[in-house]
C-alpha cells in the first residue's frame, strides 16, 4: 500500500437537507478504505455560482489522511455523490452533494477525469474560507491559503455557528 498522504476535499450542497448531505459525506469519507478524516472545517453558507434562482450552498472542507491514489479517491467521491442522489443536469446547477478533490499530497494531474490541484481553488472564496480552517499555511502556486483568501471578496460567504 502506498504511504498515506494529506488530501483536501471540498463539500457542497444546495438541494434538499443540505446539512444532512454534508454530515453523511463526512461520515462516508471517514469510512473509505485506508482513509481517515483528520479535521473538518466550519460550515459556510454561500451564494451560488452558475444559473440564477438556486438556493444558497452549504460548503465545508475535510482534511484527509489517505493511502488511496488520486484516481481511486476521485472514484470514491463520485460514488458518495451518487449515493446521496446526485443527478448531473445543467453545469453548476443545483445538487444534493458535490465533492471536489482539491489537493492530494503533491500530486499534479491533468487528464480526462482529473485535474489536480482543482482548477477552481485559487479564486473561490467559498472553498478557500473553509480550507483556511484546516490548512491556513497550505501553499498553492506560491501563495498560502491565508494570503489568497485575504485578497478575495468574501461578501457571499458566511460562517455558520457550529
Ligand atoms: P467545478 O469542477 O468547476 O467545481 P462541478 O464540481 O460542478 O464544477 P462536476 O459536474 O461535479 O463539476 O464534475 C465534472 C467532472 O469533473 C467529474 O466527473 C470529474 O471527472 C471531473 N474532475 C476533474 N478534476 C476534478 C477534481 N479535482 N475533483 C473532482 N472532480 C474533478
Ligand atoms: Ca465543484
Ligand atoms: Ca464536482
Amino acid at each position: 500500500m502506498p504511504a498515506p498522504v494529506t488530501a483536501y476535499v471540498a463539500l457542497g450542497s444546495n438541494l434538499d437537507d443540505r446539512r444532512a448531505h454534508l454530515e453523511a459525506a463526512f461520515a462516508a469519507l471517514d469510512a473509505l478504505p485506508d482513509t481517515r478524516v483528520e479535521a473538518r472545517s466550519a460550515i459556510y453558507e454561500t451564494a451560488p455560482l452558475g444559473p440564477a434562482g438556486q438556493q444558497d450552498y452549504l460548503n465545508a472542507v475535510a482534511r484527509l489522511s489517505t493511502a488511496l491514489t488520486p484516481h481511486a479517491l476521485l472514484d470514491a467521491l463520485l460514488a458518495i455523490e451518487r449515493a446521496r442522489g446526485r443527478v448531473r443536469a445543467e453545469r453548476w446547477g443545483p445538487r444534493t452533494l458535490d465533492l471536489d478533490l482539491l489537493v492530494h499530497g503533491d500530486a499534479v494531474v491533468r487528464d480526462d477525469r482529473l485535474t489536480l490541484p482543482h482548477p477552481g481553488l485559487p479564486d473561490r472564496a467559498f472553498v478557500l474560507a473553509p480550507l483556511h480552517d484546516v490548512a491556513p499555511g497550505l501553499v498553492l502556486d506560491g501563495r498560502t491559503v491565508a494570503d489568497r483568501l485575504g485578497s478575495l471578496d468574501r461578501s457571499g460567504v458566511r460562517r455558520l455557528a457550529r
